[in-house]
């Protein structure tokens, strides 16, 4: 019989795969996938599992874990005295011990990312990011196999159609299969300048400065394990996908009715960001709060909002993926009752709607 996918994802929830395979080397990742295709069987890449909800009743076709390893240095001279190393990763390396891998090497660019859980050949799919970075920012090329023209491509960062949380590779469904990606990163000894507040205001700079690359590292991973945002075994908040929603970008028209919402129910003044062409990002946890549903709402269900943490949902226990959806369902209703927006997944559902 092949394993319970939930002992691959972080949520701790889905079924089983008709077949299983762990593609180690390069070749074996992509022998797995010609064979599934030829065989006209559906394929689901597994990285860390951190970023999919599976359905109960699991895949029906081949589940391909990710375990490539390998990271590989080459410096660079950017004009007439910049330093930059571009860093290519195999696409099963662990994302976090990338991230400090590079810290400890003194190069800078992907310190923000810290403690983000999953594999680096996933950051690519949905443009990973956190505190003001995304690794969009910092992908030179992404290397990946093309299941419809079975051919190794090397994408470029424009041909990879980098957004907010998403990506040509999400977008053209499983096409691509990530084999490596490469990331410059810079020599020296000050991380990018911090563009987050909470950030800005844990490491005692102002926004814009830089602080070291190691102390970014460990302020990010401070603020991350105070909201649940870092794996920890014993801790069921951070049983999750992370955040459950994207922030919502909306019009100013919409934006005004969302206003009016917020004051005829006394919620006070509803937060936004610039994202640029007239258009505002609303935090997602804002709206989910202020619909009613507080930090820790669902319990004693197994499936509740994290008790840290309000944008995400989390499997406390022995929760089914059909509890989860509820209780999203319940949330994307709520916040659409109250503020007339539609909250967008962002994980990547295997075998459900939302
Ligand atoms: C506690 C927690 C905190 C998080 N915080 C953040 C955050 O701050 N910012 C953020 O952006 N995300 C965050 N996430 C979401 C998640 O960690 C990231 O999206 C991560 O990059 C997913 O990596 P993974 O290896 O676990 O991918 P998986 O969940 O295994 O897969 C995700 C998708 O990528 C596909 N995929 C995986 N590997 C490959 C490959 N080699 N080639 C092609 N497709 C592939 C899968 O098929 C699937 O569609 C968080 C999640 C958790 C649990």
């Amino acid at each position: 019989m092949t394993p319970a996918l939930a002992d691959y994802t972080t949520l701790g929830l889905g079924g089983r795969a008709r077949s299983f395979v762990s593609a180690g080397t390069e070749a074996e990742l992509i022998d797995a996938v010609k064979a599934a295709d030829a065989a006209a069987e559906p394929v689901l890449l597994i990285g860390g599992g951190s970023n999919l909800v599976i359905s109960d009743a699991g895949f029906p076709g081949t589940v391909i874990h990710v375990n490539t390893r390998g990271i590989g240095y080459a410096p660079q001279r950017i004009g007439a005295d910049g330093r930059a190393v571009d860093v290519t990763v195999a696409a099963g390396e662990d994302w976090d011990g990338v991230v400090a891998a590079t810290v400890a090497e003194g190069l800078a660019g992907l310190e923000s990312l810290s403690g983000i859980p999953g594999r680096a050949g996933a950051t690519p799919i949905q443009n990973v990011g956190a505190y003001g970075r995304e690794v969009a920012e910092v992908i030179t090329r992404v290397r990946v196999y093309d299941r419809r023209d079975d051919e190794i491509l090397v994408l470029g960062n424009e041909d990879c159609s980098f957004a907010y949380r998403t990506s040509l590779f999400k977008s053209t469904g499983a096409r691509y299969v990530v084999l490596d990606v490469t990331f410059r990163l810079a020599r020296q000894a000050l991380s990018l300048p911090v563009k987050y507040a909470e950030l800005a205001a844990e490491l005692g700079v102002t926004l814009g400065e830089g602080a070291g690359v190691g102390e970014v590292r460990s302020a990010v991973l401070k603020i991350r394990a105070r909201k649940g945002m870092v794996l920890s075994p014993g801790d069921p908040d951070t049983r999750s996908a992370g955040s459950f929603f994207t922030n919502p970008i909306i019009t100013a028209a919409d934006l005004a009715a969302v206003e009016a919402a917020a004051a005829a129910r006394a919620a006070g003044p509803v937060p936004r960001y610039e994202a640029g062409a007239g258009l505002v990002k609303v935090p997602a946890a804002w709206l989910i709060e202020h619909a009613g549903f507080a930090k820790g709402y669902g319990a004693p269900s197994p499936a509740r909002v994290s008790s840290k943490h309000t944008l995400a949902l989390v499997n406390t226990g022995n929760a089914t993926t059909a509890d989860l959806l509820a209780l999203a369902r319940e949330i994307v209703a709520g916040v659409r009752s109250a503020y007339g927006v539609t909250l967008t997944p962002e994980p990547i559902l295997v075998g459900v709607i939302l």
